[in-house]
């Protein structure tokens, strides 16, 4: 197998999940290794880009991954688009992003920068691996196991030629040992209640911190939820091409209609009124 990874997350370059994931994709015989990664943590940010300021991307030291490396001052989507297009010397035949601190499931993937990076990967053509453990935590150990699952997935789906796949991949939150397989799922729904946390800062001033609570809600069998709820493995394939909502492209048409009528009606569309 040859195969040339470009690594990247959005917890920022210095977590331990991504130094995990690059540690287990250099143990795959043939695989070379490109990281960028942002300078500090993206998550939630979603698929935010860069264009009213510069990118600075300095090379790490080489101490620091083994492989060429990146500190990034843009977003996981930068990273991305700049380990493509600017800082990977060859083509990039596929895109690792993670391991993420903490789950990215049902509609955390709408929020996600790890899942962002997937799918700028995916838009420019390449498959891409997004890939969490659902307990957060902050030692290195503790993604071992996601990095195997890493290690394991991108040897069995190896170097054929692939149409460019995204795989969202959630750990369960349980030892190792406890995890009971591997689930092929869908997204499930939104997960959690909104809360607002409304508190002062050193300044006295009223601010807000965005929270939720898990929704009362069971997860159906067949999500993701269930299944990393239940000990599984969660492997969710995704797309984003195409948003468009095919019930309301035909259920608005008539409202569309009306809209065409009303305005070719107006005697001058430019008056104010
Ligand atoms: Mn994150």
């Amino acid at each position: 197998m040859s195969l040339t990874v470009l690594a990247t997350n959005d917890d920022g370059i210095e977590a331990p999940g991504l130094a995990e994931s690059v540690r287990h994709l250099l143990g795959i015989p043939g695989v070379s290794v490109y990281v960028a990664a942002p300078d500090r943590e993206w998550s939630a940010r979603g698929h935010a880009i860069t264009i009213t300021e510069p990118i600075y991307a300095d090379q790490m030291p080489p101490t620091a991954f083994g492989v060429p490396a990146w500190r990034v001052s843009g977003s996981p989507a930068d990273c991305v688009k700049l380990g493509l297009n600017h800082l990977v010397p060859t083509g990039v035949d596929l895109v690792v992003s993670g391991i993420n601190n903490g789950p990215n499931l049902a509609t955390d993937v709408l929020y996600s920068g790890t899942v962002a990076a997937a799918i700028e990967a995916v838009l420019a053509g390449i498959p891409a691996l997004a890939v969490s453990i659902t307990r957060r935590s902050t030692r290195r150990g503790d993604y071992n196991c996601a990095g195997r699952i890493i290690r394991l997935l991108v040897d069995l789906l190896g170097d054929a030629p692939h149409s460019p796949y995204l795989l969202n991949v959630n750990v369960p939150p349980v030892p190792p040992g406890e995890i009971r397989g591997v689930k092929m799922t869908e997204l499930g729904p939104n997960p959690y209640d909104d809360l607002v946390k409304t508190t002062r800062d050193d300044n006295g001033r009223e601010c807000y911190w965005l929270k939720v609570r898990p929704a009362e809600e069971v997860a159906r069998a067949g999500t993701d939820l269930a299944a990393v709820a239940q000990s599984w493995v969660s492997i969710t394939p995704l797309e984003f091409f195409d948003l468009t909502c095919e019930t309301r492209l035909k259920s608005i048409a008539p409202v569309a209609h009306q809209l065409q009528r009303r305005l070719l009606n107006d005697v001058d569309l430019s008056a104010e009124s």
